[in-house]
């Protein structure tokens, strides 16, 4: 047999291995430390109560004859695609059943849509950005470009007529930076790939923690997007499903070779999400699933808010916080993003990420997420401050 050689081109990925080595190499050289993290990338919230009724239900009935299920379907069923349906029509966003696909989470099914397209295709992707992007591709011996976010265009890469890109890559809101385009920008992009026959990737995961009404949640927002966009959306980060696993992937008709062939391969590599999560999922799109899960994401935004108001006390240049759970921080003193790691540790052993691990533009950046505890959080900001000021 042949390997795929492909593997091989895959940068290691040291990041966050590298971080949690540091901080146990330092809390073993000090035990009497307190060592604060700030840099997870997951949820700490508990399940809200509405997902917990609907989960404990759906096991129920799972053991009785009359209510038991086997497969469902590969797509998912009616019952939560139609939730899904509702929710998107609150933004006047008219999606058809069959254009929704019901997933494990978002990280799975932005790597497996790749599987329609050639490998042919040149990709491109924003630098610094989650690096699954990147690394799907690579493992399918795609060209991968990237368009830079940087300070000066706010981290938010508009579409360059000079370059030719046929699968595009958005993450708005922004992991690392927090960064969110509005409708005029990305109806640049959606321009772009109607005129270039381009297809837009639009990774959503982070659209529940946008706090101003007149930006975009959704791709579909913008006029055309249909015949241009899949989109990607997650409960990880919005409803807490880290660890119980579901998402949801919109694929238009409008192109109906996408929708087509996506269906295909959804039901010829996948046999559904269970059904258990399902229900569980489904709640989350009730109306007290909607007010639960809106008062964890206003106890990350509050952690938020504390991280960047302080670091506005100590003159560090900041963005994001305010529509996702990221800051994003140029580090004082033109440190390097690990030099700032380490002088973190050992000054306050307050820990973050190091921008650097997001990408070459990330370099001299340092990611910290409002995911932790509210007490933690003020207590990490106290140390900040103290040292800064
Ligand atoms: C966390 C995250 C996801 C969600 O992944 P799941 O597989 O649904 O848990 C997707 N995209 C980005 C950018 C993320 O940070």
């Amino acid at each position: 047999m042949n390997i795929n050689e492909n593997y091989k081109n895959l940068e290691e990925s040291y990041l966050f291995s590298t971080v949690a080595k540091k901080v146990n190499e330092f809390i073993q050289k000090n035990p009497d430390k307190k060592v604060i993290r700030l840099g997870i990338g997951d949820v700490t919230r508990p399940l809200c109560k509405a997902v917990i009724d609907a989960l404990h239900k759906a096991v129920d009935e799972m053991g009785v004859q009359s209510t038991f299920r086997g497969y469902g379907p590969e797509q998912g069923y009616e019952f939560l695609r139609q939730a899904i349906q509702k929710y998107y029509k609150k933004r006047n966003v008219e999606l058809e059943l069959d254009e929704i696909f019901i997933s494990d989470g978002a990280k799975s099914d932005i790597g497996n849509i790749l599987d329609i397209f050639s490998t042919k295709n040149t990709v491109l992707v924003p630098d610094p950005v989650y690096p699954v992007y990147v690394d799907t591709n690579v493992m399918a011996g795609r060209k991968v470009i990237f368009s830079d976010a940087n300070g000066n265009n706010g981290f938010l890469p508009l579409p360059d007529e000079n370059i030719n890109a046929d699968i595009i890559y958005i993450c708005s809101p922004n992991n690392p930076t927090g960064a969110v385009y509005n409708k005029e920008q990305l109806r640049k992009w959606v321009e772009y790939a109607l005129k270039n026959k381009a297809v837009i990737l639009f990774d959503a995961a982070y659209e529940c923690f946008i706090s101003d009404e007149s930006l975009p949640h959704s791709i579909y927002e913008i006029e055309g997007a249909k015949n241009c966009a899949i989109e990607f959306c997650s409960l990880s980060k919005t409803a807490g499903f880290t660890g119980t696993r579901c998402g949801y992937t919109i694929v238009p008709k409008s192109h109906e070779k996408l929708n087509k062939f996506w269906l295909r391969r959804q039901t010829t590599k996948f046999n559904g999400v269970p059904y258990i999560i399902q229900r569980g999922a489904e709640a989350v799109f009730s109306e007290s699933g909607q007010q639960e899960i809106k008062e964890n994401i206003n106890y990350y935004k509050e952690n938020a808010k504390i991280i960047s108001d302080t670091l506005e006390k100590c003159n560090i240049s900041h963005t994001g916080g305010k529509h996702s759970p990221y800051i994003w921080l140029k580090c004082p003193n033109n440190m390097t993003s690990w030099e700032f790691f380490d002088y973190l540790l050992e000054n306050i052993q307050v820990v973050g990420t190091p921008g650097s691990g997001f990408g070459k533009n990330g370099e001299g950046y340092f990611r910290l997420t409002s995911f932790g505890s509210k007490e933690n959080t003020i207590e990490a900001m106290q140390r900040f401050e103290k040292l800064f000021k």
